[in-house]
């Protein structure tokens, strides 16, 4: 059977009869760069992450730019963050003239192990970027103390996190601010490129308002260097319809995660997600782990089923990071895992019969010698 790792045209044609009248109305409205259509969107994605506000940007990099900018941050400051993420996070980082500072995730959940990250904490450190990779929530309360007894801000990179949930409040709404990228292929994806930014910091907010529209306060009257990060009206209205959705694609999400949790339970050459009890995850990626991920990899395609490796190359080890020093062996979690991390196929439109053929094929390939047991060695103290 084949199953693609995503297919987001299906999504879209259900839709299609609810989203096409929004895109006209916007059309005939000409609101195209901001506008009605992003506050409107904004007012009620604000609402779904319980925050005050909401600000509508060009991308989930931008939002996290527009972050760091906000609270000043630049050059001579550090922002501590995960080497397991998608470049953006740390690029944000940069961008803003600050250094990136890595520190290694937990072996269980793959996000910022909070022990690590105090140890990191420096003079010059001036925000930390917990990632919620694949849509589990980082643990925050740690981090949140941490930061609160330094006072850093802390930036919450949500992009792959809409509508996951840490002890019951959403995912964006439990740090200084929480960033959000529509990308197509996210939860909650766009007709193209925009993001978000969620606060319920009047200041951050302020800041980020003008900063999205030249530092403009009002019309040619600039009170701060800014950049164009405003939203697309297309993707405000877009993106309006398409959050009334979300709840319930993430329920399927969530269905189709733990049928794959049952029918590879008995599989010892597999790792699973490990998810807390008190985590609503969104499920934006369901990641597992296997000593050889190239011959799982093969043999799935062989099958005619699509997946993902979310990232093969942890960032501190990108080239273009090659100037920060660090080296193979600085964080040896996030590099075991990005030699065993498969994406399986995650949307909610899947059907079960596609998911069984997928963790079937993952079964019986696993119990072949050819794949082994991950064997990531416990940490001894
Ligand atoms: C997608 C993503 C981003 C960047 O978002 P864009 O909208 O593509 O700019 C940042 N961080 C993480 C973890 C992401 O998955």
């Amino acid at each position: 059977m084949k199953v693609p790792f995503l297919d987001i045209r299906i999504q879209n044609e259900d839709l299609q009869m609810e989203i096409m009248p929004a895109i006209e109305q916007v059309i005939q409205s000409g609101a195209f760069a901001g506008g009605s259509f992003v506050e409107q969107f904004e007012k009620d994605f604000a609402d779904y992450c319980g925050t005050s506000h909401a600000l509508g940007v060009s991308s989930g990099t931008d939002a996290l730019w527009l972050t760091l900018v906000a609270r000043d941050v630049g050059p001579g400051d550090e922002v501590i963050t995960v080497p397991s993420t998608f470049m953006a996070t740390a690029e944000a980082i940069s961008k803003s003239g600050a250094r990136p500072v890595f520190v290694d995730i937990d072996e269980r959940t793959y996000n910022m192990d909070p022990e690590q990250l105090e140890k990191a904490i420096t003079k010059r450190t001036k925000a930390i970027i917990p990632v919620h990779l694949c849509g589990q929530p980082a643990d925050m309360d740690p981090i949140l103390a941490i930061a609160a007894k330094h006072g850093i801000t802390v930036v919450e990179d949500a992009c792959q996190a809409h509508g996951a949930e840490y002890k019951g409040r959403k995912a964006g709404s439990l740090a200084d601010a929480g960033c959000f990228s529509f990308y197509p292929g996210k939860n909650l994806g766009a007709f193209g490129e925009a993001g978000a930014v969620v606060t319920n910091d009047e200041d951050m907010f302020e800041k980020i308002r003008i900063l999205r529209d030249h530092g403009q306060i009002r019309k040619y009257h600039h009170v701060m260097i800014g950049w164009n990060c405003r939203m697309d009206g297309i993707q405000g209205a877009v993106l309006r319809v398409k959050l009334r959705h979300l709840e319930e694609r993430n329920q399927r999400r969530r269905l189709w995660a733990a049928h794959y949790d049952r029918m590879l339970a008995h599989c010892d050459a597999v790792i699973t997600p490990s998810v807390p009890p008190w985590i609503q995850h969104a499920y934006h990626l369901y990641v597992i782990r296997v000593a050889n991920r190239d011959a799982m990899i093969r043999g799935l395609s062989e099958r005619g089923i699509g997946t993902g490796i979310h990232y093969p190359v942890p960032v501190h080890l990108q080239e273009a990071y090659r100037g920060l020093g660090y080296c193979k062996g600085s964080f040896p979690c996030a590099e075991k895992c990005a030699e065993e991390f498969i994406s399986l196929p995650m949307f909610a439109e899947l059907t079960a019969a596609q998911v069984h053929a997928v963790a079937d094929a993952v079964s019986e390939l696993a119990d072949s010698t050819t794949v082994g047991k991950s064997n990531y060695p416990v940490a001894v103290n």
